[in-house]
C-alpha cells in the first residue's frame, strides 16, 4: 500500500516537477489517441448515418403517410359527421338512383328544337348558332304543363331570357325546369307536387325564343349539369 502510494506519488511528482518528460509525453499521447479515438468513433457511425439517413427518409415518409392517414381519417370522420347531420336529406336525395324516378312528358306537343348540349343549333330568334340545354315542346296555344315526377317546387321566377320559370326538385336530386310559361304559374315555391299536377301553361315568355311561338322549354339539371330529358321519359 505504502509502496503503491509512494510509486504513484513519485510518478505524479515526476510529472509536476517536469522530470518525467517522456512519461508526460506518453500520457499526452495516450490522451491524444483517446481523443482521436473518440473523434473517429463518431466518425465511423457517420458512415452508418448514411444508412440510417434512408431510415430517416423512410421515417419521414412514414410520418407523411401517417399524416395522410390522419387527414383522411379526419376527412372520413367529417364526412360521416356530415352524413349523420344531414341524414334525412342525404337519404332522400342521395341514395335514390335517377333511373328510379320515372318521368312523364311535361306537355302535349311536338318537339321543336331538341336537346343539344355539345352541338350548336341555329336559333331563329337570336339569329345565331348555340347549344340548347333543354327541349322545346311546341304546343297548340297555351296549354297545361305538368310536373314530370313527384317533387317540391324549388322556385318560381321570371328569367330575363327564358321568361316565367318553375323549378321542381325530385327525390333523386334532379331538378326539372319549365320555362317560357305564360300568365302566372299554378304553383308556388315550397309546394309539394305529384307527378302530373298542373304547374302552369305553355307560352311565349322567353325573349330569346320568342319566334318559336307558344311552347315549353323543358330542361333537367342534376348537380349543376344539364341532362338529356329524352333519357328520362318513360312515357
Ligand atoms: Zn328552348
Amino acid at each position: 500500500m505504502s509502496k503503491f502510494y509512494r510509486n504513484r506519488t513519485g510518478f505524479l511528482s515526476s510529472l509536476t516537477k517536469g522530470g518525467g518528460l517522456y512519461a508526460a509525453l506518453g500520457a499526452t499521447a495516450l490522451i491524444a489517441v483517446s481523443l482521436i479515438a473518440l473523434l473517429f468513433s463518431p466518425g465511423e457511425p457517420a458512415l452508418e448515418v448514411v444508412v440510417p439517413s434512408d431510415t430517416v427518409g423512410n421515417t419521414d415518409s412514414v410520418v407523411t403517410d401517417s399524416l395522410t392517414e390522419l387527414s383522411s381519417v379526419s376527412l372520413t370522420t367529417s364526412d360521416s359527421t356530415d352524413d349523420s347531420s344531414q341524414g334525412a336529406t342525404e337519404d332522400a336525395s342521395g341514395t335514390i338512383p335517377e333511373e328510379d324516378v320515372g318521368m312523364i312528358l311535361p306537355v302535349s306537343g311536338t318537339v321543336g328544337t331538341d336537346f343539344s348540349l355539345t352541338v350548336p343549333v341555329f336559333s331563329e330568334t337570336m339569329n345565331d348558332w348555340r347549344v340548347h340545354q333543354g327541349i322545346d315542346f311546341l304546343t297548340e296555344g297555351q296549354i297545361d304543363v305538368v310536373a314530370v315526377a313527384d317533387g317540391v317546387v324549388e322556385q318560381v321566377y321570371i328569367d330575363e331570357l327564358m321568361g316565367l320559370t318553375v323549378e321542381i326538385v325530385h327525390a333523386d336530386g334532379t331538378i326539372s325546369v319549365y320555362q317560357s310559361l305564360s300568365g302566372e304559374a299554378a304553383v308556388i315555391g315550397g309546394q309539394e307536387v305529384r307527378q302530373g299536377d298542373v304547374i302552369g301553361k305553355s307560352g311565349n315568355s322567353a325573349d330569346c325564343e320568342c319566334l318559336v311561338g307558344d311552347h315549353l322549354h323543358f330542361a333537367l339539371v342534376r348537380e349543376g349539369v344539364y341532362l338529356d330529358p329524352n333519357d328520362r321519359f318513360t312515357s
